[in-house]
């Protein structure tokens, strides 16, 4: 009986041992808090994120890193006030950026990446041409209210955002060309589509994820949320940006104790 036995102890053993191991030296995740975290995330997610334990948390570390406000979700049912601006706005023009008209403005902290980026579709021969950028609550008000003179609701509402309730108010929101659905096939839309999350922007509407998101496929809007940030969305959340931001968003705290992240 004990010889039986033993073997079958030592197994327990060894699986209790394993499951207490760290994930990576960097955080405090055992591997067995891992695996009840990631049975927590979608399930497409978790697969991914159980094949490359220490990648995702870096990344997630990564994101934790993020500036105020950078990752903060704004959606139909998660919104700002009317007062809420970036304090760090600055204008675009004066550089190497196409822009169709002045007065175009985005936060500080996107501009390294937004530069980047810029340069480098321009040298796969794409010019980006920035069409539309930061957004106040009350122009955004403005616009829908024209929209909705000659649009039916419906409509509207699957293309443009209330007010309180546009990433454009971020000031981390971009649209290119000539937004709308011709973008896509244009060098600067596949471009866009293939190599954003590389420079921290992500597509916020895709195709197909009206039902997630609840916007139309805008293959124009682009928001950075940060180069670790667009690279787990781009890797893990299926390149769902919404998917992402929600589980930033119910997630953070318990993520910054874990990782060891301050707030
Ligand atoms: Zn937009």
């Amino acid at each position: 009986m004990r010889a039986r036995l033993a073997p079958l102890l030592l197994l327990a053993a060894l699986a209790g041992c394993t499951s207490r191991q760290p994930v990576s030296p960097r955080f405090s995740y055992t591997k067995g808090e891992f695996r009840a975290f990631a049975a927590t995330l979608p399930s497409d997610v978790s697969v991914r994120a159980l094949a490359e334990p220490e990648r995702f948390l870096e990344l997630l570390a990564g994101a934790l890193g993020a500036p105020t406000g950078v990752l903060q979700l704004v959606d139909k049912a998660h919104g700002l006030d009317r007062s809420w601006t970036p304090s760090d706005l600055v204008d675009l023009s004066g550089g190497k950026l196409s822009l169709p008209k002045a007065g175009l403005r985005l936060r500080t902290v996107a501009m390294e990446d937004l530069l980047a980026m810029s340069d480098a579709a321009h040298t796969d021969g794409a010019v980006l041409t920035i069409s539309s950028a930061w957004r106040s609550w009350d122009t955004q008000a403005a616009l829908r209210a024209k929209a909705l003179e000659t649009q039916p609701r419906e409509q509207v509402d699957r293309e443009l955002a209330a007010p309180g309730h546009s990433q454009h108010q971020l000031g981390t929101a971009i649209d290119l060309g000539s937004i709308d659905d011709s973008f896509a096939d244009t060098a600067a839309g596949r471009w866009m589509a293939a190599n954003a999350w590389r420079y921290g922007w992500s597509m916020s509407y895709p195709r197909d994820r009206e039902s997630e998101t609840g916007y139309r496929w805008e293959s124009w809007h682009f928001r950075w949320i940060g180069r670790p940030a667009a690279e787990l969305v781009q890797s893990f959340f299926g390149d769902s940006q919404q998917q992402f931001l929600e589980f930033y968003a119910a997630s953070e705290t318990a993520l910054r104790a874990k990782l060891r992240m301050p707030a």
